[in-house]
């Protein structure tokens, strides 16, 4: 793991989950960490924390330029990880246009939104990086998840022209792809079911490794690829999946 010593870094949705695991993370590591939320409140020293809302242009701008006023690089920000997300159930028979509209208002605009306010700062870092929260319902085909896997194909390609348009100047732009990840989002999933523990045990047995994922497992996948042990990577994919998309297996 690298050491993030002297590295100022930005996380949306870095008050719960997987965000939340990968500020504590890269803090630990040494790197100064600000945390963008809709609701900071539960975020604790030595992470920054700030209100933002990423469906909210102006709340985004605000934000970003208190995080890199307060982070004391003289402007410069060094890693953005642009995690925060929401899920969404269903066919497209299920999800109205509004529906379609807000999930990807959050999941894709709100990336955008964010890596706008934040280019200008990672443009004076010598070793920007940006690592967006995609998923394997990207690619996978999943049941049941017609809305958020095509918000998250679109988080894909996002990474892909994002990676192609920021390249010569020094910015590298890669994803993760988690499967089925153990943080509240899937516990309030969970919480839904009729049966909440045989949910869980249904979910774990579909998994390849029979375990979900750990939230600081993804942390760890975005860690090195905001490090300069990836400096040669761009435009990628890392699935943090046990195994869900290489050994090709699927929930049904
Ligand atoms: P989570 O619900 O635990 O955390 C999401 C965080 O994002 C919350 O703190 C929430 O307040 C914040 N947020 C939501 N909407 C926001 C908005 N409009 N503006 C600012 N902040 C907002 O979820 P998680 O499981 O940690 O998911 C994080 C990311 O990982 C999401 O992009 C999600 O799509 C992705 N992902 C999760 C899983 C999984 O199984 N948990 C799998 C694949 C991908």
């Amino acid at each position: 793991m690298s050491d993030f010593e002297g590295i100022r870094a930005l996380v949306t949705g870095g008050a719960s989950g997987i965000g939340r695991a990968t500020a504590e993370l890269l803090a630990e590591r040494g790197a100064q960490v600000a945390v963008l939320d809709l609701d900071p409140s539960s975020v604790d020293k030595p992470l920054l924390a700030y209100r933002a809302d990423v469906t909210d242009d102006a709340s985004v701008r605000e934000a970003v330029a208190a995080a890199v006023a307060d982070l004391g690089g003289h402007g410069v920000l060094d890693v953005l990880i642009n995690n925060a997300g929401i899920g969404a159930q269903g066919t497209v028979e299920d999800n109205s246009d509004d529906d379609w509209h807000r999930v990807y208002d959050v999941n894709v605009v709100g990336m955008v939104r964010t890596t706008r306010a934040c280019l200008p700062h990672l443009r004076a870092s010598a070793h920007a990086a940006i690592v967006n929260t995609c998923s394997i319902a990207a690619t996978a085909g999943l049941p049941q998840r017609a809305l958020y896997s095509a918000t998250k194909g679109a988080v894909y390609s996002l990474t892909l022209a994002m990676a192609a348009d920021h390249v010569r100047e020094g910015i590298r732009v890669n994803c993760v792809n988690p499967g089925t990840v153990d943080t509240p989002w899937v516990g309030r999933l969970l919480d839904t079911a009729p049966d909440p523990a045989a949910e869980r045990a249904a979910l774990e047995a579909r998994q390849p490794t029979g375990r979900l994922v750990g939230a600081g497992e993804v942390a760890c996948a975005i860690a090195y690829l905001a490090s300069p042990l990836s400096g040669a990577t761009t435009g990628t994919s890392l699935a943090v999946d046990g195994g869900m998309q290489g050994l090709r297996l699927r929930p049904v």
